[in-house]
């Protein structure tokens, strides 16, 4: 397959053969293993590429579907609002490599992002900040006066309100983002579902609220993907498999080691005997799963999926090749 010299298909059809020939050498183990990562294709920028995806998305999404937020957003119903969201949630689901089950709230603080919704809060508050400060006869000022006067626009002390940010606090604009932004996780997090309240206690600190450094990291996207997983339960642990299949808690034992534990990510990683000579390798020796998932990006990549591998061979000898789990 070809195109013409400086045709502007050319990165397109780069990209596409690229992808599949990154993604496979990563999955069939092709390439060499330094310092316990595995290096399938060395390409220019690829460890930055989900860097640029997510800019992409900042700077060309988002602006489109907050067209328009400032005066439509107090309108909105919440029936609404979750269908706008479920833009940007997709977008998080394939750049972390999650499964749909993971709440909205989660995938939000994995990379420090506000919801749309509070996006487009924070742009209309702006917005009327700054029309009524103005001269009256600025056109903008008469227009703003006049649909306040229609009835419409006159929902946004109420929308505000509804997240926590009285009239009052709309001002001063410059630390505004901050305060939408406590607000706004506040009331995402104040009546967490269990899953949400499980992650809040082992695994997230919502303070402070940035990317984690996983994700901002030297890391593989391949292992990136691999750390989220475990980190959003997006896995096969019987922790997480038992919840699809009804099995009770206290029957979710180790696959591996019949222990009487339950097979949860703290199990597995700081506790099974089958994988203690991995976490000797590693240095990994740890009582609590947040502390685990605070060391360094590359250790943390590299010892998931040593012990990623591990269980999939141990489990293959056990029981025979498995088929992967429904996602
Ligand atoms: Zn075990």
């Amino acid at each position: 397959m070809g195109v013409i010299q400086g045709c502007p298909a050319s990165p397109t059809v780069f990209g596409m053969i690229i992808h599949d020939l990154f993604w496979s050498s990563e999955q069939l183990n092709l390439g060499v293993t330094i310092g316990g990562v595995q290096i399938p294709l060395l390409l220019f920028a690829d460890d930055k590429c989900s860097k640029i995806r997510q800019r992409l998305s900042k700077a060309l999404v988002q602006p489109v579907v907050l067209y328009g937020a400032p005066s439509l957003g107090p309108a909105l119903s919440r029936t609404n609002w979750r269908k706008i969201e479920s833009i940007q949630k997709k977008f998080l689901q394939h750049e972390l490599g999650v499964r749909t089950q993971v709440p909205y709230a989660i995938l939000l603080a994995e990379v420090g992002m506000l919801s749309l919704e509070a996006e487009a809060l924070l742009l209309a508050i702006q917005y009327t900040v700054r029309v009524r400060g103005q001269e009256d006869n600025r056109y903008s000022k008469q227009a703003w006066i006049s649909s306040k006067s229609s009835g419409c626009g006159t929902d946004l002390a109420c929308w505000s309100a509804f997240w926590g940010i009285e009239e009052k606090d709309w001002e001063p604009l410059i630390s505004l983002r901050t305060r939408v932004a406590d607000s706004v996780i506040q009331k995402l997090w104040e009546d967490p579902t269990p899953r949400q309240a499980y992650y809040c206690r082992d695994i997230f600190r919502l303070t402070p609220y940035t990317e984690h450094a996983y994700l901002t990291s030297d890391l593989s996207p391949h292992l990136q993907r691999l750390v989220a997983c475990y980190r959003t339960s997006s896995h096969s642990l019987r922790v997480e498999e038992g919840r699809w299949t009804g099995i009770p808690w206290e029957q979710r034992m180790c696959k591996l080691f019949t222990l009487g534990q339950i097979e949860t990510e703290h199990h597995v990683f700081l506790k099974c005997p089958q994988y203690s000579l991995l976490r000797e390798q590693h240095e990994i020796s740890f009582h609590d799963l947040r502390d685990f998932f605070l060391v360094s990006p590359i250790r943390l990549g590299s010892y998931i999926l040593a012990v990623d591998k591990a269980q999939q061979l141990a489990l293959e000898q056990l029981v025979g090749p498995t088929d992967d789990p429904p996602t």
